[in-house]
């Protein structure tokens, strides 16, 4: 068996300790003679899995006791309308910043809903930045206020948030939960599709303070309303059982062999560092992302010509660094190096590009 170092965007690796202990217990789940694939939902046994997997959600988050956990359904698109749904109740209205491809889509998925303003953008700058804010610009009274944390197709991430005063800051974190410890308290709501940082597609994590929810607006359908899969503790029908199955391995991944979310952003600075120390020393590799919007979850860079990001690709690909290729809207490169890529993977990935730069300089 070989495996490749994988640095695809999403889905993604995950831990080879977590695909192993998967396959032991895939024929038979703890003495239950079923795969997890395979049982009810309603059963003792998967109780214990769903229940465990949001216990160890909120204690490796430290999300506090008045926010609820939801694991739906939809990917991260979905909530780009439940969101609106179901907090665009009061005002009607939300403000959103443009940061990217995805916080666009959110954008304009909830003017549909309601009454959105694009209060920031840095599309004139292909969202190499996080867009600069003007507080003038806010709306004191919107339902909330919308954000995309970390730039998957751009590699850019928020480091300072916005302060947005008693409009509840909401956020897309698709690729950059669990990568490190974040303040909940902070956010009214949080939502993610799994497929980056915690388990197999199929899985979207909502995290939601409880005096956000209520009456959606009306229409609203019952599978998008977080009030009733709240009541039902996501079980209103058949949740996403494997996925859920294997963020409850990811979880304790992270909590016991890496040791909690501040010990796993020490390992994602260190492998970033790698690459941007090399990019920023590099006669022929750039980074893309301007210097203080740097992601470490995605890293995008150019050599400035595109016949030889192609060969880059090329070559990488044949070595076993794989999905290297940058979002087809913006090529170039980007390496994705989430939680589960090894520190070993980028060190090798920097030595073969140091080797592409010497044959091609
Ligand atoms: C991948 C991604 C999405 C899209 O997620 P789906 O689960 O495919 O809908 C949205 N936002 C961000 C930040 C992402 O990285």
């Amino acid at each position: 068996m070989s495996r490749v170092y994988n640095f695809s965007a999403g889905p993604s690796m995950l831990p080879e300790s977590v695909l192993r202990k998967a396959a032991d217990q895939m024929l038979d789940y703890e003495g239950s003679g079923q795969s997890v694939m395979e049982m009810s939902h309603r059963s003792k046994v998967y109780d214990g899995i769903i229940t465990e997997a949001q216990r160890l959600l909120r204690e490796v988050m430290e999300i506090p006791e008045n926010y609820k956990v939801l694991f739906l359904q939809g990917g991260a698109s979905t909530q780009f309308a439940a969101v609106p749904l179901n907090l665009m109740t009061k005002s009607h209205k939300a403000d959103y910043v443009l940061s990217g491809q995805f916080s666009t889509k959110a954008y304009k998925e909830a003017q549909q809903y309601g009454d959105c303003k694009a209060v920031a953008s840095s599309k004139e700058d292909t969202f190499s930045h996080i867009p600069v804010l003007d507080k003038k610009e806010f709306r004191p009274d919107a339902d909330y206020f919308h954000i995309c944390l970390n730039n998957t197709i751009y590699g850019t991430v928020w480091n300072t948030l916005p302060e947005t005063g008693n409009v509840p800051l909401v956020a897309d974190i698709s690729s950059c939960i669990l990568s490190r410890p974040i303040d909940v308290s902070k956010f009214g709501l949080l939502y993610a599709g799994a497929q980056k940082n915690v388990a197999p597609a199929g899985l979207t994590i909502v995290i939601v303070r409880e005096d956000l929810l209520g009456e959606p607006q009306k229409g609203t359908p019952t599978m998008l309303n977080y009030q009733v899969m709240a009541e039902n503790e996501s079980m209103y029908n058949t949740p996403p059982c494997y996925p859920i199955y294997i963020c409850k391995l990811v979880l304790e991944w992270i909590k016991d062999e890496i040791g909690g979310l501040k010990k796993m952003e020490e390992r994602n600075v260190k492998k970033a560092q790698m690459l941007y120390d090399f990019l920023d020393s590099s006669k022929l590799f750039k980074g893309c992302a301007q210097k203080d919007s740097r992601s470490i979850m995605n890293v995008t860079f150019v050599t400035g010509d595109a016949d030889l990001d192609a060969k880059f690709v090329k070559e990488s690909t044949a070595a076993g660094f794989v999905n290297l290729k940058g979002h087809r809207s913006v090529g170039g490169m980007r390496a994705s190096i989430y939680n589960a890529m090894p520190v070993e993977g980028v060190e090798k990935l920097v030595a073969f590009m140091k080797e592409f730069e010497k044959n091609n300089l």
